[in-house]
């Protein structure tokens, strides 16, 4: 079924006006980047979770999608993209690892020219295609697979952003980065505490380590 106008612009709880407090209060939560508060203010994110959660869409929490995944909170989608943004180099070609709902790729894909996202349950990769499709993007190349062995094929990256926890940083993905490029991801073991790191790549063999802030994210499965 086509999406309607209606649909895609919402009405009472999924309305522009509940987008635009959402919009708020990531700028009391530090948000800065103009850019990304306006796609943000724009992307339907009401579209990308079941139906009986939609009216929940825009608080400020993460929610189930099925399959045990979750839709991150709004903060943490802001707060990875800004990290990610937060560089001087252009940014032409970006590898999300973890599509889940398909809402990170969304918010990525106004923003930048092209974007790889790779989801390893079939289900969800599946929907997140035919949304994304639907909402017309056509800068988003899906896969299925384990993203934790990156997308050689395409590599290098001008940034990589994954949106599951691993215990240790996948080496694929330090080796996918361009030079001068970071990869924005969670770390640790689920139900101790996990930390967003922003890692850059300074050289061909030096990278440097900065942490951010404690998280919570579902684990990166390991195929
Ligand atoms: N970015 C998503 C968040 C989804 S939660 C969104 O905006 O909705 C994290 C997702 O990572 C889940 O869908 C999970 O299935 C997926 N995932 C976990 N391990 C993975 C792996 N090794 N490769 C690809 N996807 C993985």
């Amino acid at each position: 079924m086509a999406l309607t106008r209606l649909a895609i612009e919402g009405i009472g709880m999924t309305s522009q006006r509940t987008r635009d407090r959402m919009i708020q209060r990531l700028r009391e939560q530090g948000i800065k980047n103009e850019a990304l508060l306006e796609v943000m203010r724009k992307v339907p994110r009401h579209l990308f979770m079941d139906q009986a959660l939609a009216t929940r869409s825009y608080e400020d929490t993460a929610l189930p999608i099925g399959h045990g995944q979750t839709i991150s909170q709004p903060y943490i989608v802001a707060r990875m993209t800004e990290l990610l943004l937060a560089t001087e180099q252009p940014l032409e070609k970006v590898l999300e690892v973890g599509t889940g709902s398909g809402y990170q790729a969304a918010i990525l894909g106004k923003l930048i020219p092209k974007i790889y996202t790779v989801e390893r349950i079939q289900a969800l990769y599946k929907q997140a295609r035919q949304l994304l499709d639907e909402l017309g993007y056509r800068n988003i190349r899906t896969s299925l697979s384990d993203g934790s062995w990156g997308v050689s094929y395409e590599a290098p990256f001008d940034g990589i952003l994954v949106t599951a926890a691993p215990e240790e940083i996948p080496k694929a993905l330090l080796e996918q980065l361009a030079l001068g490029a970071r990869l924005i991801i969670p770390t640790g073991k689920q139900g101790e505490t996990q930390l967003l790191k922003v890692i850059t790549r300074q050289t061909e063999e030096e990278y440097q380590e900065q942490i951010i802030e404690a998280v919570q994210f579902v684990p990166l499965v390991r195929n």
